[in-house]
């Protein structure tokens, strides 16, 4: 055991974690209100994400990152793993250039997983309600944003929804009034929504239901002006919710002035990388907020067509107002984000990702962890007998490691 230990430090290491991290399991999903797992909710994993787990799992929690643990998470492990392969490289007595290329080989590996987890298709969970209402999402861009990514249509958009159970959404570009009236992508179940996403003084501010364009420049230069959007947005029949990270950012000392002047809702989650940050203890406080005013908290995936899964589910029923209409579910990885410090995140984002893990997706870790490691003690000339028996012979210690011992004799 021990020399497998040796061996294979990294393999023996992710088993352990595996098995440490299932003593305090998170749920798959958390009401953000409430804080507890939904009894009526579950998420739902595709056969294929659960066969590799490592890999939907590795990109999902790289897709929930907050700017700074994003930041942080890149330097920590492009450092660590360029020193770890430099140092097994120049131990094995391989000449400069090959130290040099094996360096790079795992920073490589971290970039290519950050391209992938932005634009590569793959299975993604979806989330499965049985309770009424309709799973809903309440702000996600197309093209028609400044910043949405290109070619981004609304049929993209669509089955971005619909792949991960949501049954509406509310269109909601920069400026850009979508008013609902453009042909619904054929083929497609799911009800693109009326929507518009203002920015104004230092806020933005997302409008839902029949909306009209308005003169923006009516609403700045201070807060004091930029509040009466609210009342505008309510005289067109439409609703308008606060949106982060800007009144956390910007507005928190004036929340107040927000709901006097008539704002019907505050988006708690926002899967943003810049909104993600959002503390929980404000989280609460604003939930309080609403509560006592009988205000909606809302979840937005705010969407701009990079990354292929949603941190947050909204169930209730479009254009229903209330604090107790709508119902947020949001990933646990996604809300521990407010919580720590940007500089843990190289540790604590793959600790709470598999402390999220649900028994099969850590069977299927554990599995692959072995597959790897028969494989890797598989015997590298020809004519050996099979792996198994050499790792059975690791297992009860009949051998060392033939690379960084050199002086024993291979056998
Ligand atoms: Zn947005």
């Amino acid at each position: 055991m021990v020399n497998l230990l040796r061996r294979h430090p990294v393999a023996i290491g992710l088993v352990v974690l595996l098995l440490v991290t299932a003593i305090h399991p998170l749920p798959p999903l958390v009401d953000a209100v409430t804080g507890s797992a939904p009894g009526d909710a579950d998420l739902e994993r595709p056969v294929l994400y659960v066969l590799f787990a490592p890999l939907s799992d590795t990109l999902d929690a790289l897709t929930f990152f907050s700017m700074s643990r994003a930041v942080w998470t890149l330097v920590v492990w492009t450092l660590v793993l360029a020193a770890f392969g430099a140092v097994r490289a120049s131990s094995d007595s391989l000449s400069a250039r090959r130290v040099i290329a094996t360096a790079l080989l795992g920073p490589l590996g971290v970039v290519l997983l950050g391209v992938a987890a932005l634009v590569m298709p793959r299975p993604v969970p979806r989330l499965v309600s049985d309770g009424p209402g309709t799973v809903l999402d309440y702000h996600a861009h197309t093209r028609a944003s400044h910043d949405g990514r290109p070619g981004w249509t609304l049929a993209d958009l669509a089955d971005w929804h619909e792949r991960q159970g949501f049954e509406a959404a509310y269109v909601t570009d920069h400026n850009v009034v979508y008013d609902g009236s453009l042909p619904a992508p054929p083929g497609r179940s799911i009800s693109l929504l009326p929507g518009v996403e203002w920015s104004l003084y230092r806020q933005h501010v997302v409008a839902i239901g029949p909306i009209e364009p308005l003169s923006r420049d009516s609403f700045g230069g201070s807060t004091l002006r930029m509040v009466r959007v609210f009342n505008a947005i309510e005289r067109q029949g439409a609703l308008s919710i606060a949106s982060l990270p800007e009144y956390w950012r910007n507005h928190q000392e004036e929340l107040s002035a927000f709901v006097l002047a008539g704002v019907d809702g505050f988006e708690i989650v926002n899967c943003a990388p810049k909104a993600l940050a959002f503390p929980s203890d404000l989280r609460r406080q604003v939930i309080a907020l609403a509560g006592r005013h009988d205000l909606m908290v809302v979840g937005a995936s705010d969407n701009h067509g990079w990354g292929q899964v949603t941190c947050v589910w909204n169930v209730s029923q479009p254009g229903s107002q209330g604090f107790h209409t709508n119902r947020v579910f949001a990933r646990p990885l996604a809300l521990v984000q407010g919580d720590w410090q940007p500089w843990t995140a190289p540790a604590t984002q793959p600790w709470f990702m598999l402390r999220s893990l649900s028994w099969s997706e850590r069977v299927s870790w554990l599995t692959w962890v072995v597959v790897i490691l028969l494989y890797r003690a598989l015997p590298r000339r020809e004519g050996q007998s099979a792996g198994l028996g050499i790792l059975a012979r690791s297992l009860w210690g009949g051998r060392r490691r033939r690379q960084s011992a050199p002086h024993q004799t291979p056998t």
